[in-house]
């Protein structure tokens, strides 16, 4: 009986072991298989076939999205454990959607929307990362997006930011974001730069090899995101400090105001080159500045956006940028100022009255010119004096000629009593013979 409940037992002890063996051994096999699972990333080459997107002079977009993507590709592909699609790798048609649904049929970690820009007016410049709204995919879109732009702003390129667009339903305004947040997967949509401004082209405009390393700091950033390591390129970015975002509780909303501050003070002109010293304030509590522009004739024209100092982060503008405006001469002159916030609105400051400046070129020819008519009437009347003595003043003429006559005068009266002399000493010594 008690050999009969030992056996029980025992039998009960071994098949919860065996069980507990099979639990732990299944854990296992799923953690390594889970382990082992490669990193999916899609690129998608923004535009394709009959959409061309952006075009300027010899430039069209989705020939440089295209060239770009497959140089993310390849050097994504050089790091280990990962696993790189594009959406398409031809110049093709696919609509936005489509564009989503082969990430989430892949299984994807996470899309790039690799895209160029232009603007309106041909006036904007830099790069910009726009994120989904909300939720988590807000958070990781806006890490990486920091990562991305330090790879663009150590290139040379300006940062017009990291940011969100919703549309009026207040979805994501842009569909690969709204598309791939439906399909749950994170997703960025990456502005390289602007093919219609002079200040963007010196980053693209020597040929595809520029282009390819666009590519290559786009597939650096996701290795630093991802803490991708590379034998082949001798890199581990495992570790790396990828900036830390809270998920947001709330949709993140663009910012539609206008900056809160834009004043300025004219400090000093140099009447000499018209040159002129102005100290603009600017501030938008909401995000940043990121342009300034300026007008002379008290806002009818503007000058080209120019970049606004933040020297501390991306997102901290300087409060305060003395700049260097060059005043041109001989005009009444109304200057003010416009600057814009991370979202292009903008914001117009006081006016200034500013008084002619003169010209200094025209008064040193003026004073020459001055110089030149004096030196013109005096020779004018010394050729009067020569060649036209009647046309001279009566009253000046008497004088000399009084003189010689008084000359004359002295002269005969001197020679005659020399004369008389003479006479006087003949008739004296011929008395005495
Ligand atoms: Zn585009």
């Amino acid at each position: 009986m008690r050999e009969e409940q030992n056996l029980k037992l025992k039998r009960i002890y071994s098949g919860l072991l065996r069980t507990a063996l099979f639990g732990v051994l299944l854990f296992l096999v799923s953690a390594r298989v889970k382990g082992a699972e490669p990193l999916v990333l899609v690129i998608d080459p923004g535009h394709g076939g009959e959409n061309l997107g952006a075009e300027y002079e010899e430039y069209t977009e989705k020939d440089m999205n295209l060239i770009v993507a497959k140089a993310m590709k390849a050097e994504l592909e050089k790091y280990q454990g990962v696993e790189v699609y594009l959406t398409h790798d031809v110049d093709q048609d696919m609509s936005i959607k489509d564009r989503a649904v082969f990430a989430g049929e892949k299984n994807a970690d996470f899309l790039f929307c690799l895209h160029f820009n232009s603007s309106v007016e041909h006036n904007l410049f830099g790069a910009e990362v726009w994120v989904p709204a909300g939720g988590e995919f807000y958070a990781k879109g806006r890490s990486f997006g920091i990562l991305q732009m330090e790879e663009f702003t150590a290139l040379g390129l300006y940062s017009r930011g990291i940011k969100t667009r919703l549309n009026d339903r207040d979805e994501n305004y842009y569909g690969i974001l709204r598309y791939c947040t439906e399909e749950g997967i994170p997703s960025v949509l990456i502005e390289h730069c602007h093919l219609d401004h002079p200040k963007d082209q010196p980053f693209y405009r020597q040929g595809d090899a520029q282009l390819m390393e666009l590519g290559r700091l786009d597939a650096t950033a996701a290795a630093k995101y991802f803490g991708l390591k590379s034998e082949t390129l001798g890199v581990d970015y495992s570790g790396y400090p990828v900036p830390e975002t809270d998920v947001p509780a709330q949709l993140v909303r663009p910012d539609k105001t206008e900056p809160d501050l834009c004043y300025i003070e004219v400090m000093e002109i140099d009447q000499e080159t018209g040159d002129a010293t102005v100290r603009i304030d600017a501030e938008d509590k909401d995000s940043y500045i990121l342009y300034y522009r300026y007008s002379l004739d008290g806002g009818n024209t503007f000058s080209l956006p120019e970049e606004w100092p933040r020297p501390e982060a991306w997102n901290r503008s300087a409060k305060s940028n003395s700049v260097t405006l060059t005043l041109p001469f001989d005009q009444r002159l109304s200057l003010c100022v416009q600057a814009s916030n991370g979202f292009d609105v903008w914001a117009e400051s006081n006016s200034i009255a500013l008084d002619p400046i003169p010209d200094p070129e025209r008064l040193r020819r003026e004073e020459e010119e001055r110089q030149a008519a004096i030196l013109r009437e005096a020779q004018k009347n010394y050729k009067e004096i020569t060649c036209a003595p009647e046309e001279q003043d009566a009253s000046a003429d008497v004088m000399p000629v009084l003189l010689i006559l008084a000359g004359i005068g002295v002269c005969m009266l001197f020679v005659s009593l020399v004369l008389a002399k003479t006479i006087y000493l003949l008739i004296k010594d011929k008395n005495r013979r």
